[in-house]
């Protein structure tokens, strides 16, 4: 059925595109118009005008198709604004429809997304988010895949055996445990391996759960007295995939559960896979029978890139940027960010941002200019989320309570975001970790917050004006 043309100038109105008919034109429904306020809330008001309302739509009624004006076009909304347009579809349409992102001319591949919940067990969070409703916390995050992973001598080994078990879990590599510190990439795998399972079988359960998510379902089915299904849910799970395992170091009863969940899972050669920021010997109040069963499996680590895998990341994130990178202002960035591929992508991103926003083309000075304070000062102590949320608090002139607290009210919400989006940038905390310093928030909603802030960036001078600032403060002080 056909819905509607968003706000599109006249030029698309009218314009077929080649390799794909629909139906009649059908009358809007209602959930339409709910559909784009719920996607308008959630973007700038340029992000809005500039990539999402040129789409066209048409619905089916399994599948929302948007078709962009061009192939970049439509790669720039399917990597910045996928998330939003699954939420709003979820929150509109209910699960199980399919967003579908097409070109309008030409004869590019058609992109799914499935908004159908990896987890057909997931139970919802207890409704703490403070953004729009993000129902699904255990789904995969698209962008996370084996093709958007880029292999070097750093990550080769834990690469091939993420590939290995999602082509035969539950057989030599169970399980397998990946360990490297913060943004090096062990989400992202866990990610690529739940996608490449997903295709190679559409039917099998796989679960993206964290760690503290995990603990959290548990404590909640102690609470509710409904232990019986925390355990049928991970009972009965083909492929597990448990992200930041070294939260349970220390916890005493969640290891309990977790050495039943795991024996289970193992003994019916269910494939589980697991992260940790540390080798299993250094979580140090672990069970020595837990321990020893992550080391049955194998254990594999990632190291820090080197330089040409920082290049070659750096490389392929600029595919999706609005302007060319010279390769001069790639190996700038490649060799002033060593450790860390979160902050690599982060420095590319305000680079691109600040030429997208003044017009100017990218170069090596000005890339110097905006990445000024990319040295950080020798004897710099690594910042906390504190520090990072009272400066943003008296940046926007607010009390850290306020910043950290459940008011929606811009432009403090905002401001509430940009400190999320620093927290990612500036230390090694986990998203978990983030959504707890900001009051118990969910982990999607930070992530959400990290994305909106970073797409904002590109849109919205403002933001990025605040966020470079801040950035700059934080580092040399
Ligand atoms: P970790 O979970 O180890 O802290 P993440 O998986 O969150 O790290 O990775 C941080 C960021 O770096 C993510 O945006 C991820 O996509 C990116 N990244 C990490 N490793 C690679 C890689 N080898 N190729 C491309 N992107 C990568
Ligand atoms: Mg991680």
């Amino acid at each position: 059925m056909w819905i509607g043309v968003w706000m599109a100038g006249a030029g698309f109105i009218g314009r077929h595109r080649r390799h794909m008919t629909y139906g009649q034109p059908q009358p809007l429904p209602s959930q339409w118009d709910s559909f784009k306020q719920v996607v308008q809330d959630e973007l700038s008001v340029g992000a809005w005008q500039t990539w999402i309302a040129p789409l066209q739509a048409h619905q089916t009624d399994s599948a929302l198709t948007l078709v962009a004006p061009s192939e970049f076009h439509r790669s720039w909304v399917r990597d910045r604004y996928l998330t939003a347009l699954h939420n709003a579809t979820e929150a509109t349409y209910g699960p199980g429809v399919e967003i579908r992102l097409d070109v309008l001319e030409g004869t590019a591949a058609v992109e799914t997304a499935s908004t159908i919940p990896v987890a057909e067990t997931a139970v919802p969070e207890p409704p703490q988010q403070q953004s729009l409703p993000l129902n699904g916390e255990s789904r995969l995050i698209s962008k996370y895949t084996f093709d958007n992973f880029v292999v070097g001598s750093s990550n080769r080994f834990a690469n091939a055996a993420a590939m290995a078990v999602a082509e035969q879990p539950g057989s030599q590599y169970n399980p397998l445990f990946i360990y490297a510190d913060a943004g090096l990439g062990k989400t992202h795998l866990l990610h690529a391996v739940g996608h490449h399972r997903k295709e190679l079988a559409p039917d099998a359960v796989i679960r993206y759960v964290t760690s503290e998510q995990f603990f959290n379902e548990f404590i909640n089915g102690i609470r509710r007295k409904r232990m019986d299904e925390f355990k049928a849910r991970y009972r009965t799970i083909d492929l597990l995939l448990l992200d930041d395992v070294q939260f349970f170091d220390g916890k005493e009863q969640i290891l309990e559960e977790f050495f039943h969940t795991f024996n289970s899972l193992y003994e019916a050669d269910k494939q589980l896979v697991i992260t940790s920021d540390r080798h299993p010997r250094h979580l140090t109040t672990l069970e020595d029978r837990l321990r020893s069963r992550f080391e049955w499996g194998l254990l594999t680590d990632i190291q820090t890139p080197d330089v040409e895998t920082r290049l070659a990341i750096l490389r392929s994130n600029a595919e999706f940027a609005p302007a060319p990178v010279p390769q001069d202002v790639l190996e700038f960035i490649a060799e002033s960010v060593l450790n860390n591929i979160r902050e690599l992508e982060g420095a590319l991103t305000r680079v691109t941002a600040y030429a997208a926003l003044t017009h100017e083309t990218i170069t090596l000075e000005t890339a110097r200019e905006v990445l000024r304070d990319l040295v950080p000062a020798l004897d710099a102590t690594p910042l906390t989320s504190d520090d990072i949320i009272n400066r943003v608090a008296s940046f926007a002139g607010h009390t850290r309570e306020e910043l950290v607290g459940p008011s929606r009210r811009q432009p403090l919400a905002r401001y509430r975001q940009i400190a999320m989006y620093l927290c990612r940038e500036h230390t090694d905390l986990s998203l978990p970790k983030i959504g707890k310093a900001f009051g118990g928030r969910d982990h999607t909603t930070v992530l959400h917050a990290v994305e909106k802030i970073r797409s904002l960036m590109q849109s919205d001078a403002n933001v990025y004006k605040d966020v470079t600032s801040l950035s700059q403060d934080l580092r040399t002080t």
